[in-house]
């Protein structure tokens, strides 16, 4: 996937500040962090929705999340942490290379200031998780 900046990175075509790599898994800093040591986690194979990821690589990721996660958290002093997977334009992934976020957060730093939840209407919570259920 050459078009593909992540897969770039990996490959050594563009540089990047690494955190960590092994044989499946890159670590780097987002570029554009919305807090210091906002982190990035991927696959070195290409993927677009974590979805699509084998059973061999997901759980990979997930272990790598795992263990950035408590070094960005140490390291950067935060309260907290955001890790954040956006699967398609419509979620907001704007890299078709899939990656999560690793996001520190402190206390009142104004990111992701609103939730906009929504409610259920009476009937409609059994009905989507009928059809969820169904496609496991
Ligand atoms: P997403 O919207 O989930 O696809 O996020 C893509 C993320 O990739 C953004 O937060 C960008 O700042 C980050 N990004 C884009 N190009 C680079 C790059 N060359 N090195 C590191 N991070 C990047
Ligand atoms: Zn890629």
């Amino acid at each position: 996937m050459n078009d593909c900046i992540f897969c770039r990175i990996i490959n050594g075509q563009i540089p990047s500040f690494k955190i960590f790599e092994d044989e499946h898994v890159l670590a780097i800093l987002d570029i554009g962090p919305l807090n210091q040591g906002h982190t990035l986690v991927m696959p070195k194979a290409h993927f677009e929705f974590f979805d699509e990821c084998p059973d061999g690589i997901s759980t990979k990721i997930s272990a790598a999340v795992v263990k950035v996660a408590k070094a960005v958290k140490d390291a950067s002093g935060a309260d907290g942490y955001n890790v954040l997977c956006n699967n398609g334009k419509a979620a907001g992934q704007l890299v078709g290379h899939v990656h999560f976020h690793i996001i520190p957060r402190f206390t009142g730093d104004g990111v992701f200031d609103r939730w906009p939840a929504k409610q259920y209407e009476i009937g409609q919570a059994e009905k989507i998780l009928e059809k969820i259920k169904a496609k496991l």
